[in-house]
């Protein structure tokens, strides 16, 4: 299965000339699966650097029933972020889409950025605000906000401060029928309706394009402490629990 060349047309039709590429040299970074376990093809690769033009590529897509393939970094190792089908379906990265929307307003503990902003900038970001954003992985300097949320991902905090779904307080996403999905709240409690952004997160791009998220900042951590705590068995490890827990600890 090939993409159909008016399919292309269209697509490229409600992008401007940076948007898209049809260049091969350009395409094939993407079409990579570190592994070797094959080789991603795909025609055509669209990287929109806004919402509203990622909003009229999927409804494109959803018109034309064209399916697409989400990137963000291509960190994810197994294969979710590549497009394989024989080539038939369009690669759509989010790298462009790389700007901070809200830069720590409010009670100072959130930040908005889109959904190609890499990890290790997010952390940078915070850092320079004396602030922590806590989430952390080998991958970070290359995998994004938008893959990162979309994996759920974990990293080395994760017994402290969770999975990326718990450092969510607000989230956009084109949903795929092209509406836009306005969630970028800094509200820590919102139950209003349903919650979406934990649905959209670790979804892996199947229920909608991550496009931007309001990310929970934590106080910088100023003092580290190393401790060597040895245990006669694994239930005894439960009693150490709290101890990990306290503000110094990374879990
Ligand atoms: C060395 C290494 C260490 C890692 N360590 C950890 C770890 O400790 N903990 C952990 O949880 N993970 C880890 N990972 C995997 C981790 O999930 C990914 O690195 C990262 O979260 C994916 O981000 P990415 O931008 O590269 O996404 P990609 O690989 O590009 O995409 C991953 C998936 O998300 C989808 N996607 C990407 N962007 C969007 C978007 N904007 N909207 C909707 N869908 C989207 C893709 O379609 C794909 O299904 C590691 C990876 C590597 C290479």
């Amino acid at each position: 299965m090939t993409i159909r060349p008016d399919d292309m047309a269209a697509f490229k039709a409600v992008l401007d000339d940076k948007s898209w590429s049809t260049n091969a040299d350009e395409i094939a970074p993407h079409l990579v699966e570190w592994r070797d376990r094959y080789q991603g093809r795909s025609p055509l690769l669209l990287k929109p650097d806004n919402t509203e033009a990622v909003a009229r590529i999927v409804r494109v897509a959803n018109d034309r029933h064209v399916p697409l393939v989400v990137q963000g970094g291509n960190t994810g190792l197994v294969g979710g972020g590549v497009p394989d089908a024989g080539g038939g379906e369009v690669l759509l990265s989010l790298k462009r889409m790389a700007a901070v929307r809200d830069d720590v307003s409010g009670d100072g503990f959130s930040l908005g950025v889109e959904a190609g902003v890499t990890l290790q900038a997010v952390q940078e970001m915070a850092k320079a605000r004396d602030r922590l954003f806590p989430l952390s992985l080998a991958s970070e300097g290359t995998a994004t906000i938008g893959g990162a949320i979309s994996t759920n991902a974990g990293g080395v905090h994760v017994l402290k401060y969770g999975t990326m779904r718990s450092l969510i307080l607000g989230l956009e996403a084109v949903l795929p029928t092209g509406e836009i999905y306005h969630g970028l709240t800094r509200l820590h409690k919102d139950n209003t309706g349903y919650d979406l952004k934990s649905l959209l997160c670790g979804a892996e791009g199947t229920l909608g394009v991550v496009t931007a998220a309001t990310l929970k900042l934590y106080p910088a951590l100023h003092r580290h402490a190393v401790a060597f705590a040895g245990l006669k068995d694994v239930a005894d490890a439960w009693h150490c629990w709290p101890i990990c827990r306290w503000p110094v600890g990374t879990g």
